[in-house]
């Protein structure tokens, strides 16, 4: 009986790592396909807000893809078997592509791309980057690479590319922070414009007071380090008022606003410039 069970179980074991196995080799079909054909791939663009102020100062690009059978899929499901195969290099220069495109036009922000691993390790890497902004006309200085430490498999390469794509005017943004196994060495060999905390941070530190050490202490060495810092995952008005007194400068979370679609994001900058110079009209006004 128990030979039984173990076989039956087995089966049951085989057929589930079959059926994994057969939609990973089918996403990557699937997707070389899409980036083939320019269909199915969508951004979504998340805002970032200063602190003080509360002004739109960037969009963070996040990519989505509408699968024809699947459904709508996060980067949560199809990343790694871009990463796996190779096709994020054509993902990430597709990525890119469409957003410089679409944000070229909305000169007063800035737009956030994540760069992963395989796109860094490249070795096209940043002739790649720069021939988009090259072809697409989007002014480097408003471009901010996301990459997070497990961006950064090789550090000697990574400084190397990093540096090369901020002497061309590009900012470098340390994603997930606090997250990696060395972050503090990083922060001092890589060229780093800003650091972003990670959300697990973020959305724990009302409940840990190490959360919130941690939190505190970013804050701390971004200011003596000279670089800004950023929060992600704020999702209620307490982390938000604790990462105001910090003097954390921006924010970003579903507090503040979820992804949105291009067209959605681009109406709201309209409506936030529209806001600016109705205040600036006021100031401007003789008292
Ligand atoms: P990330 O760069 O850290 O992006 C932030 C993720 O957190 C996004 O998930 C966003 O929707 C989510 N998020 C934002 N605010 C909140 C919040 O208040 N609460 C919670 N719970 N979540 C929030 P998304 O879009 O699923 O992306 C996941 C990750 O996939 C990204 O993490 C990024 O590492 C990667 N990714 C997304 N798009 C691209 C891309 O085009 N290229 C590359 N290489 N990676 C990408
Ligand atoms: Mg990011
Ligand atoms: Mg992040
Ligand atoms: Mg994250």
């Amino acid at each position: 009986q128990a030979k039984r069970d173990g076989r039956a179980c087995f089966r049951v074991f085989n057929a589930a790592l079959d059926a994994r196995m057969r939609r990973r080799r089918r996403l990557e079909v699937d997707l070389r396909a899409a980036l083939a054909a320019g269909t199915g791939l969508e951004l979504a663009y998340q805002p970032l807000f200063a602190t003080q102020g509360e002004q739109l100062v960037a969009f963070e690009a996040l990519v989505r893809w509408q699968h024809p059978e699947m459904g709508y899929l996060q980067p949560a499901d199809f990343l790694d078997v871009a990463e796996e195969s190779g096709l994020i290099v054509p993902l990430g220069e597709w990525v890119l592509e469409e957003a410089c495109t679409s944000l070229r036009a909305t000169p007063d922000i800035s737009l956030a791309v994540n760069l992963s691993p395989a796109e860094l390790g490249s070795e096209q890497c940043v002739p790649r980057i720069l021939a988009v902004l090259e072809r697409t006309g989007f002014d480097p200085a408003r471009l901010q690479l996301e990459v997070t430490e497990h961006t950064i498999l090789d550090l000697r390469l990574a400084v190397e590319r990093l540096r090369a794509l901020r002497d061309a005017g590009i900012k470098i943004v340390l994603d997930d922070f606090g997250t990696g196994y060395s972050s503090l060495s990083h922060l001092q060999r890589l060229a780093i414009d800003k650091v972003k905390i990670d959300r697990s941070f973020v959305q724990d530190f009302l409940n840990f007071d190490e959360s919130r050490a941690i939190v505190r202490a970013i804050a701390r060495l971004g200011r003596s380090l000279g670089v800004s810092v950023t929060a992600e995952g704020v999702e209620t008005e307490e982390q938000r008022t604790f990462l105001r007194r910090l003097g954390c400068e921006e924010l970003q979370g579903f507090l503040l606003s979820r992804p949105l679609s291009t067209s959605d994001a681009i109406a709201l900058l309209q409506c936030r410039s529209e806001q600016s110079a109705s205040i600036g009209g006021l100031s401007a006004a003789p008292s």
